[in-house]
Formats: structure tokens, C-alpha cells, sequence
């Protein structure tokens, strides 16, 4: 039986590292938020510490200690060797980052995958509960600066045996693409990792933006960049989610990260995807995040509800 009163999540992004407390998990209120950069350049340690100092600020929030917190982290954690590889955040490959965290905070880690929180939340607190609550089969995508997914059968995450279930991401789109840092070529991360389309962008324009720059462009020449970026999102995202469709045939796509503001996904995204699947109509309901890119912070707290 679960004793804990609160439940505590952190978010360990690309970006940022986010916690959170909730007082239940049947409601997203939050008794305590924070976000810090994440500063990933410094390295695992300095990366640990960061996690420490956004733990000990909502410790400071609440005025006093869980026994758990869950923790959602990019790539997987190795079921042999416990510890993580193919993660976006590369100082954490081979680490054990479950022991160098209990050991620094002095509580039980709950390590999840990032795209199988966002699918958790989004299910069980999120949208998915508002929209489609009887869904039994739903994928969850995140398209970030990493690409990573998650699945959820019959109300349950659904890990598979090497608990790589979902990882769309570091499915190979085209063999003769660019090297992945997972060290495969043409994963789906490099076509439309948010790093890929900045490229994409500084190719047309000779300038750098960010992709929530590029998602709100206005002026000519940039229009002009942004339909072409949109052109390549969307082929090779519709080219995913129908392989995705043929696979599991999800009732629900859950789609959150920072390129699941580009409006095109839900509209002509979900055109194209009709059109490569051998079916006359594509019914799948596509539905946007609720806690945008808070999603993932929401599920690691759920793992401490004891939620699975
Ligand atoms: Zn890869």
C-alpha cells in the first residue's frame, strides 16, 4: 500500500530540469513547482547537483521530505547493467543514475522513460482522461529536441521485454540518413529532432532560430523557410505515425514536446498520415498534450502514486 501524502516528480530535460509535488494523483494542482536549465554541457555531476538544488528548492516549498520521488529521464535504463544508454542527454549514457541520485538525495528514485511519463500523465491526469477516458490503446509521442514515445494497453504501461517499447525516435525512417549519436544512421530523431529543423532553417536563411521562433514567423523570406521546414516535418512525421498505425493501431495519439505546437501535425499531419495507411478513413483521435512541456514532470509524480 502507497502511504505517501504527496507526490513528487522531476523532469530531467534536454533544456531544463523540472519538480513538482502534487497532492493527489487524481488532480494536476501542484503544491510546489520549479524549473531550473539543466546546463548539460557541465557534465553528469554537475547535472546531478542540478537535480539536487530543484529538489531541495520544492523541499523547501512543501516544508518537508518524501520517502519516493519519480524521476523522467530521455533513453532507457540498460535492464542488465541498470544503466542508461541511448539517452539525448549524453553525459548520463552509463551512469547509474538511480544509485548516484538516492545516494545524493537520500530517497527512493523512481526512473522512468520520458515519452512513457508524458503517456501516463496525459492518461491518467491529462487529456486523454477528458477526451477519450475509455481509451484502451494509447501512444504518447514527444518530438523535442528528442523524439521518444511511450505506450500505454489497457490502462497500463506497456514497456516490452527490453523495455523499448514506443521508442519511435530511434526507428530507422531512411538508411542512408545522417548518424544518430545511438549510433544507428537515419533514426527518426534526426530527421525531426528539433535540432534537425534549426539546421534545416539556418540552410534556407543563414540564420539561427529557435523552434519556437520558427513555429511563429511572420515576414516573407522566413514564411517561405517555415513552409519548407513544414514540408519536411510533416513527411517524415506522417511516414512515423503510419508505420506507428500498421504496428499497435492506437485508438489515441498523444502528441506533446515543443514541435507539438507546429499546428500542421494535427491538420494536414493527419491528412498525410490517411493517405499512407490501408484504410479509407484514419480514425485515430490525435489530441495535444494538456501540460505542454510539463507533461513528463506530472507522469515521474504519478510513478510515486504507485501508478504503472
Ligand atoms: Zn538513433
Amino acid at each position: 500500500m502507497n502511504t505517501n501524502t504527496s507526490y513528487w516528480g522531476l523532469d530531467l530535460g534536454g533544456e531544463n530540469i523540472e519538480g513538482i509535488v502534487l497532492a493527489s494523483p487524481n488532480n494536476p494542482q501542484v503544491l510546489a513547482r520549479m524549473r531550473v536549465p539543466t546546463e548539460q554541457v557541465k557534465g553528469y555531476q554537475h547535472v546531478l547537483e542540478r537535480l539536487k538544488l530543484t529538489f531541495d528548492i520544492i523541499r523547501k516549498q512543501v516544508g518537508h521530505t518524501p520517502s519516493q520521488i519519480g524521476i523522467s529521464v530521455p533513453g532507457l535504463v540498460d535492464i542488465e547493467n541498470k544503466v542508461h544508454k541511448n539517452c539525448s542527454v549524453t553525459c548520463l549514457n552509463n551512469k547509474n543514475l538511480k544509485h548516484d541520485l538516492e545516494q545524493l538525495l537520500n530517497v527512493e528514485v523512481l526512473i522512468e522513460n520520458d515519452g512513457n511519463c508524458l503517456v501516463l500523465a496525459e492518461t491518467k491526469l491529462g487529456i486523454v482522461k477528458e477526451k477519450a477516458p475509455n481509451a484502451v490503446n494509447v501512444f504518447g509521442a514527444i518530438i523535442s529536441t528528442g523524439v521518444g514515445g511511450g505506450w500505454m494497453l489497457h490502462h497500463k504501461l506497456f514497456r516490452g521485454r527490453h523495455h523499448l517499447a514506443g521508442e519511435w525516435g530511434h526507428t530507422v525512417i531512411s538508411h542512408t540518413g545522417k548518424k544518430c549519436y545511438c549510433g544507428k544512421y537515419g533514426c527518426l530523431e534526426t530527421f525531426i529532432g528539433a535540432p534537425a529543423l534549426q539546421e534545416l532553417y539556418y540552410n534556407i536563411t543563414k540564420q539561427h532560430a529557435s523552434i519556437k521562433d520558427i513555429i511563429q514567423l511572420s515576414d516573407a523570406l522566413q514564411t517561405e523557410a517555415r513552409a519548407e521546414i513544414v514540408k519536411h516535418l510533416l513527411k517524415y512525421y506522417a511516414l512515423a505515425i503510419s508505420n506507428i498505425v500498421h504496428l499497435i493501431d492506437p485508438e489515441v495519439i498523444v502528441l506533446g514536446g515543443e514541435l507539438s505546437h507546429f499546428p500542421e501535425l494535427f491538420e494536414e499531419g493527419k491528412q498525410q498520415i490517411g493517405e499512407l495507411i490501408f484504410d479509407s478513413k484514419l480514425q485515430t483521435t490525435f489530441l495535444k498534450a494538456r501540460f505542454r512541456e510539463s507533461s513528463c514532470v506530472f507522469g515521474a509524480a504519478l510513478l510515486a502514486a504507485g501508478f504503472e
